[in-house]
């Protein structure tokens, strides 16, 4: 069973010439294209174990099924507008208005009208609407529930995209490859989309066309559609049609239903290009269940099952030196989420007729993930190796570049939101001597309370309070820079109520997470006190960032940080950046400076902590870095950093196909089992 692939460019002529059987027909697909993993139910992979065992194939194609010379041998889904599935437009209740011959005219018409639509994909229902159209965008915005997250956008070809996008080589190649994902493009000022599609980003997420039925749509429509997944607010999109009709009802206008199940669900896929290398940020549709090789070493590891983590879960299975890792199954903390990833490990272990010798969990004992794996490992009385969140974020990060089993160890650094740590600490700000059996914490960001615990995630002004107040008299700044939107925000919050719990200790867990550092700038420069989705604060950040500013006055650079020479802990410490920042939002120096300075200073900071960890080490890792974590989205750190240390004869390790996000995590949790499972038989 391979990955679900876009519609070529042989079956898009086909569709769209009407001279041809299918024209117009939103089903056509081919041998290299069309649905795969979201329509099989079972192996061997052919049309009778697939959600096309409902549409026995008409004489003319099975014909082309027959045939040997024909593009479509033995292409299972194959199908036509006389045997195959069909399109409908129905009304919110269910009603049907349109049939296959005019859904399509319908559909356009009600896009240019400003209508929603909810439209059966590949891998599940979408919303849709005129990405041009500010009044659809936010009419889709309340009635999803999905206030200020980024919307995805399809747009009918590359020269479309150009007038929004700037677009490099790699990107558009990324772009137009079978796996058409979502790439995030920098936003150029020659066009806009609605400013409701992605407020407060510099960057839009676009896709081309990847099935027929999205070419149908498109073609000639002129301007971009948001595309976004079919659910309300944080839940899996919908794949049934039924279950459209309840949870997408009260959102769309109309329906575009059609009659082939999808069986399994798959989100569309993330990616960026980051000086010209493509990195995976969600791994799904088009991606998997494609398994990666696996490295040197590798080849006789026994059968790992490894769970992953909890918010953009995925699990893998390694196995002959391979790993399949699944489609990106998001938050299990829903029930929804959870359940099919339950059954998505099912699936994938029925089709890859797989059974696990020993499962590999995070350390973390509240993780659903974790509770699955040792409840399972109970059960089938299989052991499991608790894997440490940014040891499993290295491993990964090892695994994707190729690493072998036996190399010696790197420089791990993973910075994300946050992990538990091998002291049942929140980490996040991590500097790993690693291999894939084990690791040792040589340094880390210098802890900072989160008042009120996972509320301050949700509330970046309390983590910059936090911060504030370990860095220097925070009365004394609130007084002075009284006038800054922070600390006018700042007075209508409980901060004695606040200064208490740091006082005492009351539900303040301490995190050496950079993630939340980031929260922390994002609040105090006045870009975002609160979120509404994860990481919020520091994508603003970043989108914010002024990148010709530092160019412009070389005489100040990045804000500074401190580099804390423990005895057996290093400590990477913020607290001097912050009377620079305020001092700078004091002098009124616009926010894209202040967001570049803080961006090239904490590069700085990490190249400078890196070098000197060398040195003082004597470089067992032999100048070899590995950059893993959700933090290493941020282009502006990824790449800076990259070419610092290149610059200083290091070797970069970064994410290529696998996340450096949580969602690479099951990689790395797979990679560490097997490791120590193979030195274990010596
Ligand atoms: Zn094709
Ligand atoms: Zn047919
Ligand atoms: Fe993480």
């Amino acid at each position: 069973v391979t990955a679900d692939a876009a519609t070529c460019a042989p079956c898009r002529a086909e569709t769209l010439d009407p001279s041809n059987r299918r024209y117009g027909y939103p089903f056509t697909n081919c041998t290299h294209c069309g649905p795969r993993l979201s329509i099989v139910r079972r192996i061997p992979y052919d049309r009778r174990h697939t959600s096309m065992a409902a549409f026995p194939m008409c004489a003319d194609c099975a014909r082309e099924y027959e045939d040997p010379l024909d593009r479509r041998f033995h292409a299972q889904p194959n199908a036509c507008p006389a045997c195959g599935p069909r399109i409908w437009l129905e009304t919110p209740d269910g009603e049907r208005t349109e049939g296959q011959g005019d859904a399509i005219d319908a559909i356009r018409s009600l896009l240019r009208q400003g209508r929603i639509l909810a439209i059966k994909g590949i891998g599940g229902f979408h919303l849709a609407c005129d990405a041009t159209d500010e009044a659809a965008v936010r009419r889709l915005r309340e009635r999803k529930r999905r206030y200020e997250k980024p919307f995805a956008l399809m747009a009918e070809n590359l020269a479309v995209i150009a007038r929004y996008c700037r677009l490099e080589p790699a990107e558009a190649e990324l772009l137009a490859s079978p796996a058409a994902p979502i790439v995030l493009l920098r936003a150029s000022a020659a066009e806009r989309v609605a400013d409701s599609v992605a407020p407060g980003q510099a960057s839009y997420g676009f896709m081309l066309p990847y099935t027929p039925l999205h070419h149908l749509i498109l073609h000639e429509l002129g301007v971009p559609i948001v595309l976004t997944s079919g659910n309300v607010s944080e839940e899996p999109q919908c794949t049934d049609n039924l279950e459209a009709r309840r949870r997408l009802g009260g959102i769309a206008d109309a329906i575009v239903q059609h009659d082939r199940d999808i069986v399994n669900r798959l989100d569309d896929a993330v990616a960026r290009v980051i000086d010209g290398r493509t990195q995976l940020l969600r791994r799904a549709r088009g991606y998997a269940p494609a398994p990666l090789s696996l490295p040197e070493g590798f080849e006789q590891a026994p059968r790992v099952l490894a769970l992953g983590g909890e918010l953009k879960s995925t699990f893998c299975l390694l196995r002959d030196g391979q790993a399949v890792m699944s489609q990106h199954l998001g938050d299990l903390e829903n029930p929804a989420a959870y359940a099919a990833y339950g059954e998505a490990i099912a699936l994938y272990e029925g089709l890859f007729e797989y059974t696990p010798e020993r499962l590999a969990v995070d350390l973390h004992p509240d993780y659903l993930s974790t509770k699955l794996g040792r409840e399972r490992g109970a059960q089938a009385d299989l052991p499991v190796n608790g894997v440490q969140h940014h040891h499993a974020h290295i491993a990964a990060c090892l695994a994707d570049n190729g690493v072998p089993l036996d190399a010696p160890p790197v420089l791990g650094i993973a910075l994300d939101g946050l992990g538990f740590g091998a002291d049942g600490g929140l980490w996040g700000g991590e500097f790993l001597l690693a291999d894939y059996r084990q690791f040792r914490r040589l340094a880390a960001f210098r802890p900072v309370p989160m008042p009120g615990g996972a509320q301050a995630v949700r509330e970046p002004w309390r983590m910059a309070y936090a911060y504030l107040r370990g860095a220097g008299d925070c009365a004394a700044w609130a007084r002075r820079y009284a006038h800054l939107p922070y600390f006018e925000y700042l007075r209508t919050r409980p901060t004695v109520v606040l200064d208490q719990a740091l006082e005492a200790g009351i539900n303040c867990p301490v995190t050496s997470a950079c993630g939340r550092l980031f929260d922390a700038v994002a609040a105090v420069t006045g870009l975002r006190q609160a979120v509404t989705y994860e990481a919020q604060g520091a994508m603003e950040l970043e989108a914010a960032v002024d990148a010709g500013s530092l160019d412009e006055r070389p005489d100040e650079t990045g804000y500074t940080f401190i580099i804390e020479r423990g005895k057996s802990l290093w400590h990477l410490d913020a607290k001097t950046l912050w009377p620079a920042l305020l001092d700078d939002l004091d002098r009124g120096v616009p926010i894209g400076f202040v967001a570049a300075r803080f961006h090239a200073g904490l590069t700085q900071a990490l190249a400078k902590l890196i070098r000197e960890l060398t040195d003082a080490h004597d470089n067992p890792w032999q100048g070899r870095v590995a950059l893993s974590g959700g933090v290493f989205q941020n282009a502006v750190i990824s790449a800076g950093l990259r070419r610092r240390l290149e610059a200083s004869g290091f070797e970069v390790f970064a994410h290529r196909q696998v996340p450096p996000n949580d969602g690479g995590l099951s990689l790395g949790q797979a990679a560490v089992a097997a490791a120590r499972a193979v030195a274990a038989r010596g």
